[in-house]
């Protein structure tokens, strides 16, 4: 009780200071009269980025019940017609792009969503366009019913899950493609790649006009080459980057860690393991790019099944390698483990206490 007390005294208090460094309210005027000529004095407010503020403890805070049960949506036609009736002008629309086969990576992704927006759409289609034809478009993972399980437990408004034909329908032929960001690393070793990404995302943006749309941090390139479709394309989606959810032993989730034999699965690990290494000698002092490739690479050497496709040091707004790390970074690795390819990044920050010495 006591400390209850002492909040809302506190809390008075401060809101009295606040007043004072405002415009002074007419003498007599209601406290109804106040809050609307304060809110006259802040239309500014409709142009401010639309993402809202998240606090720490509303981080902590149990996600809302959901006010409808989820539906499973396949066609475009549908999906907008059920947006039209459910969406309202103060709701938020989010936006969750994936291929299914859903982990908890995924599902990180979804709960952010939620807290972000009121209706949250979570898409689920294994998109052709982005893979190559050497590529594993046709043994890629699927579990519709068990997607559909998880997305309904996290309290997804709509999952939306179309067949090919309905995304690329015959005669399809437009695409989106993002030149400089997409060049190297996946870029290079996927051709074509990037441009299938862009262009889904790009489809789904138009179909489902989401104010934010959530994206994991394991597949930087990407995130990177959202960002910049985005901005080039003067989109109004708020991207969303998350963090890379991981094993126990480090390992990024992934819904192709499901091809891995368990000697692979071990093999694997060294990824993380070189990542960690390299931020380690970082933190120690080392700022030279190729010396933290070089440990994360003969980590990768020591396995036998590990083929290295690239590790990178570069820029982690451009992409571009960098020689040294002054500020910040980004350390991007793939590889691969027979037919399955993996791909994992870690950031390189230089500690703000050491150059403040
Ligand atoms: P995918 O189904 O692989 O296309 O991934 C869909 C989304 O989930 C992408 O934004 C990925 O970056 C994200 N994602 C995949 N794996 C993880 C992970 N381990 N942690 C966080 N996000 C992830």
């Amino acid at each position: 009780m006591a400390t209850k007390k002492k909040t809302s005294s506190k809390r008075r208090a401060a809101t009295r200071k606040g007043e004072k460094t405002k415009k002074k309210p007419a003498k007599k005027a209601t406290k109804k009269q106040v809050r609307k000529s304060r809110s006259r004095l802040m239309p500014k407010i409709k142009s401010q980025p639309r993402r809202k503020a998240v606090s720490k403890s509303a981080k902590k805070t149990a996600l809302k019940k959901p006010t409808r049960p989820m539906k499973l949506i396949r066609t475009i036609r549908d999906l907008k017609k059920y947006l039209g009736q459910i969406r309202s002008r103060r709701q938020r629309v989010a936006l969750v792009p994936t291929m299914g086969y859903l982990h908890e990576g995924h599902l990180s992704l979804v709960r952010e969503a939620r807290r972000l927006a009121t209706v949250v759409v979570a898409s689920v289609f294994v998109n052709p366009t982005q893979f190559s034809p050497s590529e594993d478009l046709d043994r890629y993972p699927r579990d519709l019913s068990g997607d559909k399980r998880k997305l309904k437990q996290e309290g997804v408004t709509i999952m939306f899950a179309p067949d090919t034909a309905e995304i690329y329908p015959e005669g399809f032929q437009t695409y989106v493609d993002v030149t400089e960001v997409t060049r190297d690393y996946c870029g290079a070793t996927r051709p074509g790649h990037f441009r299938g990404v862009t262009s889904i995302v790009n489809k789904l943006f138009n179909i489902i006009k989401p104010d934010l749309a959530v994206f994991g941090q394991k597949d930087y390139q990407q995130l990177v080459a959202i960002r910049q479709m985005v901005r080039d394309l003067s989109m109004e989606v708020d991207v969303v980057g998350m963090p890379t959810l991981r094993e126990e032993d480090g390992l990024a989730m992934s819904s192709r860690n499901a091809f891995l034999s368990p000697s692979q699965r071990q093999q694997a690990t060294a990824t993380f393991r070189g990542l960690r290494k390299a931020k380690r000698l970082l933190d120690s002092g080392e700022r030279d790019s190729a010396e933290l490739a070089a440990v994360v690479l003969d980590l990768l050497r020591e396995e036998q099944d590990i083929r290295v496709e690239y590790v990178s040091v570069c820029d982690p707004e451009t992409l571009e390698r960098i020689p040294e790390v002054e500020s910040s970074a980004v350390l991007l690795v793939a590889i691969r483990i027979s037919d399955t390819r993996l791909i994992d990044n870690i950031r390189l920050d230089v500690r703000k206490s050491r150059s403040r010495r």
